[in-house]
């Protein structure tokens, strides 16, 4: 009986493992090179954003979405890689609830996804970001890379927005 108590248990904790964890303020990177291709993946609750995790209701909320789409759109600014690598930015996928008709109530992320074509993608030794300075409800930020030199974790902040490998 015990034994199956313990299974019941594990089987329900699973996916709450696997799910990424929406703790307000902190946001999540996946960096990955490969061949040319430097990808930047962002998941974030939305409250680090914009202070609300809802469909925007009044004009002033909705130009804060707008305006958050704008700055999230802007590869370059976001992010610095290193600049002999030579990357170009190409057009970035942001993709949130907020932005549908009909969001919803509930703890709102958003997803974004980067990407780079880099001439010379070896030489890339690291990112850093401007997000904390865009969205100051931001403090920290849970870096996973994966690359040609094999795999890495670390955490950035407002102090420290920098990520090397
Ligand atoms: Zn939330």
């Amino acid at each position: 009986m015990r034994s199956v108590v313990l299974l019941l248990g594990l089987t329900l904790s699973l996916p709450v493992l696997a799910a990424p964890a929406h703790v307000h303020g902190e946001a999540r990177l996946e960096i990955s090179i490969d061949g040319n291709t430097l990808a930047i993946h962002l998941e974030t609750p939305l409250d680090g954003l914009l202070g609300f995790e809802r469909g925007a209701r009044s004009a002033a909320e909705k130009q804060a979405v707008k305006t958050m789409k704008r700055i999230l759109e802007q590869a370059d600014h976001l992010f610095q890689m290193t600049r002999e690598a030579k990357c170009t930015a190409l057009a970035p996928q942001i993709e949130s609830p907020v932005f549908d008709t009909k969001p919803g109530d509930g703890h709102l992320d958003l997803d974004a996804d980067y990407r780079w074509q880099c001439a010379k993608p070896s030489a890339l030794r690291g990112i850093s970001t401007r997000l904390f300075g865009e969205f100051p409800r931001l403090k920290r930020i849970t870096v996973e890379f994966v690359g040609p030199t094999g795999q890495k974790s670390g955490r950035l902040t407002p102090a420290q927005p920098r990520f090397a490998w």
